[in-house]
């Protein structure tokens, strides 16, 4: 079944979500491991019904990526979890057999017209799609594009999988991390697209990549995470990815996610982005919250708010 999701305009480049897994009865102790359950009912009111399950007491998230479309060219931000892959530490994700593509298709994209692929870290759920398997190996997806990501994420990933070490990483200004990513994502949805000549690693300082198109230093959820901005006809997009999983973090800037691997700059980089977006009044694109997923970042008092569009 096909859904139509909203089309967002940001000047010449249209954006539209792509589903891969609704993910709804998300636990918040098991999201946010240091969320008091005083601090949730205080803020769990400013959430709408298609975030938070009012009877069950639960998150509801999402796992999608983002379609850009400019009239010359065709991008992806992140690739979500992907099929057939082999996830032992979340097998939930694993051998999965979703119409992914299919739902692409329906935005009027086949893969050969993909262009660039944006990926904002190395995690199992944005990079999946970057392969599919076939006739005995992964080979990338979308074979005509440029995939653009951290040379950082690259080698450490590629260190913690065995492949050249990286002596130098995680960086120790990053404080200890407290834990790692998945294994065999490097090898089943990264190394094959460095194998094909398809990546286009990066330093991610915020200088332009293509026009318009920035990668953000939000270092924290993983070792050299990005937040993507897009600049268009005067107007302002950012790809925000894992600096938060859900409204709540909004709401409370200093949670963090149980998936981040260094707590303390994940939160620097949370309230710098939040800042950020709502000065810029930059609409948001997020890698994880449900309902529509975009939405604005207001200031007010000495936190912030969250409007979904
Ligand atoms: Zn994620």
């Amino acid at each position: 079944m096909q859904h139509l999701n909203k089309i967002y305009q940001i000047g010449g480049a249209t954006v539209t979500r792509v589903d891969e897994i609704p993910l709804p009865d998300v636990a918040p102790s098991v999201l946010y491991p240091d969320l008091d359950p005083g601090a949730f009912k205080q803020y769990a009111r400013f959430l709408g019904d298609g975030s938070y399950d009012r009877n069950t007491g639960t998150l509801t998230e999402s796992i999608h990526t983002w379609l850009v479309q400019f009239s010359d060219y065709t991008m992806l931000v992140d690739t979500g979890v992907g099929n057939g892959k082999t996830l032992p530490a979340t097998p939930q994700f694993g051998h999965l057999d979703l119409p992914y593509l299919d739902r692409l298709l329906a935005a009027g994209v086949r893969p050969e017209a993909v262009d660039f692929v944006l990926l904002t870290h190395v995690h199992m759920d944005h990079v999946g799609w970057n392969t599919r398997f076939e006739n005995g190996r992964w080979l990338p997806t979308f074979p005509n594009a440029k995939y653009i990501f951290s040379r950082t994420e690259q080698q450490y990933s590629a260190s913690l999988s065995g492949h050249t070490p990286a002596p130098d990483l995680p960086p120790p200004r990053l404080g200890k991390p407290i834990r790692q990513p998945a294994p065999n994502v490097y090898d089943q949805s990264v190394a094959p697209i460095i194998e094909a000549g398809l990546a286009e690693l990066i330093d991610v300082d915020g200088a332009e990549v293509l026009d318009g198109i920035s990668f953000l230093p939000t270092p924290g959820h993983s070792v050299d995470h990005a937040s993507i901005r897009l600049r268009s006809g005067g107007q302002e997009a950012l790809f925000l990815g894992d600096v938060m999983h859900h409204p709540l973090q909004v709401y409370r800037a200093n949670l963090r996610s149980v998936y981040c691997e260094f707590p303390e700059a994940a939160r620097a980089s949370r309230e710098r982005i939040l800042s950020d977006a709502s000065q810029n009044q930059a609409l948001c694109f997020t890698s994880h919250f449900a309902e529509t997923s975009a939405g604005y970042v207001r200031r007010e008092n000495d936190g912030f708010q969250w409007q979904f569009v």
